[in-house]
């Protein structure tokens, strides 16, 4: 402020209230070190670029100076949090890296590169007496982190928590339209590094802040893109992001559990290396600061209680601190569950660490505006006494004090605090290596005699990924298990539970052998909870008070993966003779026996798929019928390769962990062709996030596919010339959005590569993304069906086939009760001779969030048929119930026979009164063919949130619905989910490898 322009008695009065600051400051321990110089002109702009001093502290009001270490405006050409300034990742490291070269405070590291190449980084800022010791203090942290290692020595722990320092780390920008981290980090970094004031010296010499600035490095760039063509095109709209990271968007923020991005993997790999005690995301979505990992219940039920009491501890500090700062709208709790463990910060929860997640306020780029908020997040309520003001100018800076000051508060606290944190860090993993002896269970047992050795493998992999341990036993062992309960509801009607949980009993136990070879997962192990969160099952109660959930309910992972995992409870487990599995587990390849054509079971594995596009120039077969060779069973659908290499299918094999056997003679069974199909799969410029999913699992399995817009399709009337298959990803909306687009008022959009948006483009490219897919494309993609081809939909891509004409005879009921929260739910096989289902068992759990409730008929747009077998009831009149009424006065008419009833997922037939005329009747080879089913609802649920069940059981789940000459394959599940849904990536790869014989083993109606 300047107080030469306020009046005297006003100075007189601010002076006063000064002093008391200052003086409160000191109590407080905020106070500037007097002997250390500002930078005036980087703290003059502060001010001037923060919207109301009440949005600053007087941890962030002014910049310490320093005769050799640069401030991030030697990079920004002006401050922190400045309007207009955006740096992409390569800047913020630049400036990491000067502060490194500049202050013996500051250390770099790279940690590894995202999906496009461009490098993550992570910085330690501390004393030059803890970096020199980092090594030393990494092997203490180890010992904490593993107390095996100290034989659960409680006085060595406090030894060692006595001579240890901790390490905290923070991550910014996980959420490319989130844009204020990497500004904050990049000061709070020189901050730490230079400032003398006791407060931040105290941090400085007690502990290692450790910052990754920017987690998502692809998408930060985009959106700096974007945010520079907005500046460069004033009054014009710009392009909305529907890139962030290659794959994904705002769900590169659920991948904690299915570790499949690059970003997450670097993530994971720092947290293992430095065990760090804290991870700390920021996000920005919430006015002013909301500590959301406090949140709201149900809280996440594997985590350690230890773990949410530091969340209160840590969180309400922030909140009791900012208060007394008079910063408004800083505040705990709120309406986020923190039951699903795949954010970010969940790597620490469920690694004895601690999670901690801010929302802050961000404008979506570096504009300063004014915000108007809705009642709703103005509102005071007893967990936000001082809300955020109803309407403010906000910018960046405010963003950047708030982050600053509220991680200076927690990194204080933690730092004054660190002896209780470092001990809870060893007090978590304890508990977690005696998991086995108080809550269990004792073991995850993955059973050797699984069909399905490949995806048992994968899974195990992802395990070792999270830090587990696996070991192997090498001889067969028995243990006690629970009796299998009767299906869930069998005596009760629906899917509603039962309104009590049962008394607690000794459950009936069994005698299980499982065989040598087996897998174990011992919770004896300093990571155990991330196994066990994992591989248990969820259960969501509909009558939670929590109404308003924010992610997925359940995601047991043996059951998506299709992969059988035993939870034992029974402590003997433990005492198999089994050795740790050194390595990755992978399953056993390669081929035996002698000849040239090769045999490759059918088993719905991910993987046999890569296989097909791997031996591209040998000769496919796909067995209709199950047959056995030598004593070795080979599913429908299993491969006959000829004209394969030995040396190449060997190698192919071998490394994919696929068994093959070579014959002299081809076993006689019904067989067809698998070419290897030209796929694309198609997106839309509305939303790209859920089929990036889908691109993900494509590129990990490595099956080849054209990526392509609704733009291409409508310009591409030959699609057949290019495509055999064409998938159409979920997430796009309504057929509506999909056919319009976006509204074309105003300017162009465009996302390409250019001077000014080199990070746009590239993959995906268009010069305008408003226009859709248009009516001409809707013809070119039905007459590529109708010309032989075949698409795929799923979820709300599905329903924009029905609804578009693509399916006759398949129809979409409108669901009024339905809540299928992200849940794992079951199906059941209905046509097992379907190319879809080759290798799947009777049943199969898959993903569901509120998928479309499919209705079959055998009459074009639905109805017809007749009625499911009547009541069954007679009407009043003569006799017993079981008599026929008697007209008077006539000879008794003979009733004509009723009609079969059909099931729920099938047509109902088509009777002989109504087949009179029908035009819309179906020919019996282009009736839609159910290949899964959903459960019925005494099963459905397998784990999370079911209610009201009853409205999608038995309903279709996946079906082929012929159109012409070609198929149209429509899923009420999504099988392509955050890598989490191994088990349902075969029905989307059979249908791939058989794509011109998916009418094999059909039986037709006879009329
Ligand atoms: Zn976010």
């Amino acid at each position: 402020m300047n107080l030469r322009r306020i009046s005297g008695l006003l100075s007189a009065s601010f002076l006063f209230l000064f002093v008391v600051a200052f003086t409160t400051n000191a109590q407080n321990g905020y106070a500037r070190d007097t002997a250390q110089s500002i930078d005036d002109e980087y703290t003059k702009k502060i001010a001037e670029y923060t919207t109301e001093k009440f949005f600053n502290s007087p941890l962030t009001d002014y910049l310490p100076a320093s005769p050799n270490v640069p401030t991030p405006k030697a990079v920004l050409g002006d401050v922190a949090g400045a309007p207009g300034k955006l740096p992409y990742a390569e800047d913020v490291y630049k400036y990491m890296r000067m502060l490194e070269k500049a202050s013996p405070r500051v250390k770099v590291f790279s940690i590894g590169t995202t999906e496009e190449g461009r490098e993550m980084i992570a910085v330690a800022v501390a004393s030059e007496a803890l970096l020199a010791k980092l090594e030393e203090n990494r092997a203490r942290l180890n010992k904490l982190a593993d107390p095996r290692t100290i034989n659960m020595d409680e006085a060595e722990a406090d030894r060692l928590v006595d001579q240890s320092f901790p390490i905290y780390y923070i991550t910014g920008t996980i959420h490319s339209p989130e844009t204020g981290a990497p500004t904050a980090l990049m000061e709070l970094a020189y901050r730490l590094a230079v400032d003398e004031s006791p407060y931040i010296k105290s941090i400085r010499d007690g502990m290692v802040t450790l910052i990754t600035p920017v987690v998502e490095v692809d998408g930060r760039n985009r959106m700096v893109d974007v945010y520079n063509w907005h500046l460069a095109h004033p009054g014009q709209n710009w392009p909305p992001m529907v890139y962030w990271g290659h794959y994904v968007a705002h769900d590169n923020n659920r991948d904690a559990m299915g570790m499949s991005l690059k970003l997450t993997r670097n993530i994971m790999n720092v947290y293992l290396s430095w065990k760090p005690q804290v991870l700390h995301d920021l996000h920005e979505s919430v006015a002013y600061l909301y500590d959301n990992t406090i949140g709201d219940g149900p809280y996440n039920a594997w985590v350690d209680p230890i773990l949410t009491d530091e969340w209160q501890l840590i969180g309400w500090k922030n909140v009791s601190e900012m208060t007394k700062f008079g910063m408004p709208g800083v505040f705990a709790h709120g309406t986020f569950d923190t039951w699903s463990p795949g954010y970010l910060m969940f790597i620490a929860a469920t690694h004895n660490g601690i999670s901690r997640l801010y929302e802050t306020f961000g404008n979506g780029g570096a504009d300063t505006l004014t915000r108007t908020l809705s009642p709703d997040e103005y509102q005071r309520t007893w967990y936000k006494q001082n809300p955020p003001l109803p309407r403010a100018k906000w910018s960046q800076r405010n963003n950047n004090n708030y982050e600053q000051t509220a991680l200076l508060i927690s990194l204080d606290y933690f730092n004054k605090n660190s002896k209780l944190f470092l001990k809870n860090f060893y007090l978590k993993s304890k508990r977690s290596i005696e998991k086995p002896k108080n809550e269990g269970p004792a073991a995850y047992v993955f059973p050797s005699d699984d069909p399905r050795p490949g995806s048992q493998a994968r899974l195990l992999r992802l395990l070792q990924a999270q830090g587990c341990e696996v070991h192997r036993a090498n001889a067969s062992f028995t243990v006690a298990m629970k009796k299998k309960a009767a299906p869930r509801g069998a005596n009760r009607p629906g899917a509603t539970p039962s309104p009590a949980a049962s008394p607690a009993r000794t459950p009936e136990t069994e005698a299980r052998t499982f065989p040598a070879g087996s897998y174990i997962v011992r919770m004896d192990q300093p990571y155990s909870r991330i196994a066990d969160a994992l591989l248990d099952y969820q259960y969501w109660s509909p009558r939670d008070p929590q109404q308003s959930i924010y992610d997925d309910t359940g995601w047991t992972f043996g059951e998506l993966g299709n992969v059988q995992v035993e939870r034992v409870t029974d402590t003997k487990v433990l005492a198999a003779a089994m050795d740790r599995v050194s390595g990755e587990v992978r399953s056993p390849g390669g081929i035996t026996g002698t000849g040239s054509i090769f045999l490759v079971n059918s088993n719905a594995e991910t993987n046999l798929i890569t296989l097909r596009y791997q031996l591209k120039q040998a000769v496919f077969e796909s067995a209709e019928d199950a047959f056995e060779v030598a004593g070795r069973k080979f599913n429908r659908g299993s491969f006959i390769i000829r004209n394969g290499s030995l040396d190449q299918v060997n190698k192919a094999t071998s490394e994919l962990g696929i068994p093959a056997l070579a014959v002299a003679q081809a076993p006689t069974v019904k067989t067809h062709p698998m070419k290897a199909a030209r796929v694309a799969i198609m997106h839309t410029w509305l939303s790209t996030q859920d089929e990036g999913w889908w691109r993900l699992a494509f590129d990990q399995m490595q099956v080849p596919f054209d990526y392509i817009s609704t733009q291409d399709v409508a310009k591409e009337s030959e699609l057949n010339k290019k495509y055999d298959v064409i998938i159409f990803g979920p997430g796009n909306g309504n057929a509506n959005a999909v056919i319009q687009g976006r509204p074309m008022y105003g300017n162009p959009i465009p996302w390409k590569k250019t001077e000014l948006t080199p990070n746009l483009g590239g993959f995906a490219s268009t010069d305008d993304m408003r226009p859709g897919l248009g009516y001409t494309g809707l013809m070119n993609l039905q007459n590529f069906v109708k010309n032989g081809g075949v698409l795929i939909g799923a979820d709300d891509s599905a329903s924009f086939a029905v609804a578009t004409g693509f399916a006759p005879g398949v129809s979409v009921q409108t669901s009024t009760r339905l809540r299928a929260i992200g849940d794992v739910l079951k199906t059941r096989m209905v046509d097992s001779a379907s190319p879809i289902a080759y290798g799947y068992g009777d049943t199969l759990s898959v993903y569901c969030f509120n998928g479309p409730i499919f209705n079959i008929s055998n009459v074009v747009g639905g109805g017809g048929g007749g009625r499911r077998g009547g009541s069954g009831q007679r009407t009043t009149g003569r006799g017993t119930a079981d008599d026929p009424d008697v007209v008077q006065g006539r000879p008794p008419a003979e009733v004509p026979e009723q009609p079969p009833s059909s099931e729920v997922w099938e047509a109902a037939p088509i009777m002989e009164e109504q087949r009179r005329n029908l035009v819309g009747l179906i020919p019996p080879n282009l009736r839609p063919r159910v290949v899964l089913r959903w459960g019925n609802a005494n099963e459905l649920l397998v784990s999370g949130l079911l209610d009201g069940g009853d409205e999608i059981a038995q309903h279709a789940a996946v079906i082929d619905s012929p159109l012409e000459r070609g198929h149209v394959i429509l899923f009420s599940m999504n099988p392509f989910w955050r890598g989490q849904t191994a088990g349902s990536y075969a029905l989307v790869f059979n249908t791939i490898l058989n794509f011109d014989n998916l009418n094999a083993g059909r039986k037709l109606d006879e009329k």
